[in-house]
């Protein structure tokens, strides 16, 4: 299917999600995952609209970035090494993968910039996925605050390995309760506006329970 099929289908589940929780669907942000696709592919994500490109890996997000540069918003959303921070950290516009104090020290220590970072928080508890426990958030922000060049727009999460709706809203729900226990600290370096939840199976959940980044890469740009 063409991309902008695709994003018709998606933004008519967006118009629907946003109906049943009175939301706007302004406040949501579709990011084109393009990690499994190629460059001509990425071109005609761009052309039907996409603004926000998201790519899992240092290497495939070089290869895009190095052809499309500033046509797109680009966000980092796979786990990050911190020795490869310094390639990536002046083209990228938002990293989703904040997970670690020395990652913190490190994006400090190399951009000159402020940079918009989530932070990644496992909330479904499984080994597999990366994050923070959510109890370690609060303490981490308070720590971050000293790297002046972080700036948290936000909280991340991946969803748990179910097709239980109920299990993955849940998920949902919690980070989106965080985040608002979070808001009201008033934290300057971390305004924390931002949820990124939901990819091409539960985006749907993820904006009925608040998201307003998700990162959609098989149903917008194929697998
Ligand atoms: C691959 C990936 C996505 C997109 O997954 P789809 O199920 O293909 O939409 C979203 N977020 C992250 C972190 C990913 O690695």
């Amino acid at each position: 299917m063409d991309v902008s099929h695709n994003l018709e289908m998606i933004q008519a589940t967006i118009q629907e999600a946003c109906g049943k929780s009175k939301r706007s669907p302004k406040e949501i942000n579709i990011i084109g995952v393009t990690k499994y696709v190629t460059i001509e592919r990425t071109k005609e994500a761009l052309q039907a609209g996409i603004e926000h490109l998201g790519e899992n890996r240092q290497e495939g997000f070089m290869e895009k970035y190095e052809h499309f540069g500033k046509q797109a918003t680009w966000h980092f959303i796979g786990s990050l090494q911190t020795r490869k921070v310094k390639e990536i950290i002046d083209k990228v516009d938002f990293i989703h993968s904040l997970d670690r104090l020395s990652l913190a020290k490190e994006i400090d220590k190399r951009s000159e910039k402020t940079v918009n970072c989530f932070v990644q928080v496992n909330v479904s508890g499984e080994e597999s996925k990366h994050g923070m426990k959510p109890d370690q958030v609060v303490p981490f922000l308070e720590e971050i605050s000293k790297y002046s060049k972080i700036k948290v727009v936000g909280l991340m999460t991946m969803a748990p390995h179910t097709d239980d709706e109920q299990v993955i809203r849940g998920v949902f729900r919690d980070l989106a309760e965080l985040r608002n226990a979070i808001k009201e600290e008033h934290y300057q370096h971390a305004p924390c506006d931002f949820l990124s939840m939901g990819m091409s199976n539960d985006y749907h959940l993820a904006i009925e329970e608040g998201a307003t980044h998700i990162r959609i890469g098989s149903k917008l740009v194929g697998s």
